[in-house]
């Protein structure tokens, strides 16, 4: 609550406020002091020497410490000042926060958001979310992010609603497909809840499916980023379509641009999801170079990819970064992913392009089984058969218990691709050194993968 308090207290006196998870190392904090060069850094009370002595290395930095229970020397100092002050008068462009970019790959980047991005989102979705004081929010989300400090917290206090504040609840436990492993998840359980939203990744079309069968509630599913807020939202009333992100939010135009040539594409062409509006982000903190080669023709070139049905809903089928090219297609993970999300067998599966020496890239699916202990790549193989185009179908199928996620419940897929590619070296080596059959082939996969508790299958 202390950090919601200095976010709000922030945004009062035309501070700025830069939020960081607290789990980052003194060498990433580090990174963002440098970059950013605050006046005063908040941390808590066991990090109050590392905060000195980066203090000391970088000068003009102040350090006071807040802690989970209300102590900290910043509480202290509030203590001795008065218990209101007059809210400073701000332009709609002045900054209000500057959120650094999950930066899954590469350095991150400090998105600057004005307090209009900030404001006009959180009417906008107060509104469209039907948001009233008689609402109770359960806010389980991490309060250095998007999603957990603006959408949640703006609109709670735009609204006069109440939030049940979990900060140390562990994220991972109301992912939906969670929810949907208990038994406890009933029609009856939920009967009291009016709106479930679900954003930040994917949600599947089946868990949307299977939630609305369990409960009768049809998650609400929406699109943003670090650098736009929200850009989409399945509608409160009308269809929630599974699978889809939406219709762009009244205040926002959104088009499918040509990823390479930037021409804009028709009705059901995928491309890259270019975003115009009030809550696009004003650049990245001194980086006027980046930000001129993400913007075209005033538009925020978001880096996903999608496409607009005839409907005018929005669908994410991945990252540009994540499409995977195989002998000369262009795949989709998240059609794959789809198709490997319907089957019995599958709980949630990630999928991803690793190298591979005639294709360029192969189509590789990392699956978290239903049952754990299921590790049979050959029934979801023939699963696939008539469901997927040959180029298509995965090359290789990993079994593995988990997906690896960061905080937000992202999958790492640029991590995965990483661990992918180093066996798949590996493996090609031993077969240079003569392990040419298909067993020693399966053997040596198994062995260097690594996962204790999956099973692998050379596919190719
Ligand atoms: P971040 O800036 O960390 O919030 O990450 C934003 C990215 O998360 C977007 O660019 C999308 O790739 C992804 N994302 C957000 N919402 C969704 C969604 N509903 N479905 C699929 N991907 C999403």
């Amino acid at each position: 609550i202390g950090m919601v308090m200095l976010y709000l207290a922030c945004l009062r006196t035309g501070a700025v406020f830069l939020p960081l998870n607290p789990a980052y190392t003194a060498a990433e904090v580090d990174y963002f002091i440098r970059d950013a060069k605050p006046a005063l850094f908040v941390c808590d009370p066991d990090r109050y020497s590392e905060g000195e002595a980066m203090a000391s290395a970088v000068g003009k930095l102040r350090v006071e410490t807040l802690g989970r229970n209300g102590d900290g020397t910043l509480i202290a100092l509030a203590a001795a000042q008065a218990s209101s002050f007059d809210t400073v008068a701000v332009a709609d462009d002045h900054l209000a926060a500057i959120l650094y970019t999950s930066g899954t790959t590469g350095r991150s980047k400090g998105a600057m958001l004005s307090h209009d991005n900030l404001g006009s989102n959180c009417f906008t979705l107060r509104d469209l979310w039907r948001f009233s004081p008689d609402d109770v929010l359960i806010h389980a989300l991490p309060i250095f992010h998007t999603h957990g400090l603006f959408v949640a917290i703006n609109i709670v206090l735009a609204s006069g609603s109440a939030m049940i504040f979990q900060p140390d609840f562990q994220v991972t436990k109301l992912f939906y497909t969670r929810l949907l492993q208990d038994d406890r998840l009933t029609a009856e359980a939920v009967a009291h809840m009016r709106l479930f939203v679900s954003g930040s990744a994917p949600l599947s079309a089946q868990a949307h499916r299977d939630f609305e069968h369990r409960t009768g509630h049809a998650i609400l599913e929406r699109y943003g980023m670090t650098e736009t807020g929200m850009n989409t939202s399945n509608p409160y009333e009308g269809q929630r379509i599974a699978g889809t992100v939406g219709l762009p939010l009244p205040d926002v135009a959104i088009r499918i641009a040509d990823p390479e040539t930037g021409e804009v594409l028709p009705r059901e062409s995928v491309g890259v999801i270019e975003i115009k509006g009030p809550n696009v982000f004003q650049g990245y903190w001194n980086q006027p170079d980046k930000t001129a080669a993400e913007f075209r023709n005033g538009h925020f070139i978001s880096g996903d990819l999608g496409m607009i049905d005839a409907q005018g809903y929005v669908a994410i089928v991945g990252r540009a970064k994540d499409l995977i090219i195989s002998g000369g297609y262009n795949i989709y993970p998240a059609e794959i992913e789809a198709a490997l999300d319907a089957l019995p067998e599958v709980r949630e599966s990630a999928v991803i392009g690793v190298p591979h020496p005639d294709l360029g890239e192969a189509v590789v699916a990392v699956i978290v089984p239903r049952d754990d202990g299921f590790s049979d790549g050959d029934t979801i193989m023939a699963a696939l058969l008539d469901r997927l185009a040959r180029f298509k179908q995965p090359r290789r199928i990993v079994f593995v218990s988990e997906l690896p996620r960061n905080a937000m419940g992202k999958v790492q897929k640029a991590a995965m691709r990483e661990t992918y590619r180093a066996r798949k070296f590996e493996v090609m080596a031993s077969l240079r050194a003569g392990e040419a059959s298909t067993r020693a082939i399966h053997g040596t996969l198994a062995a260097l993968s690594g996962l204790a508790d999956g099973a692998l299958q050379a596919l190719w």
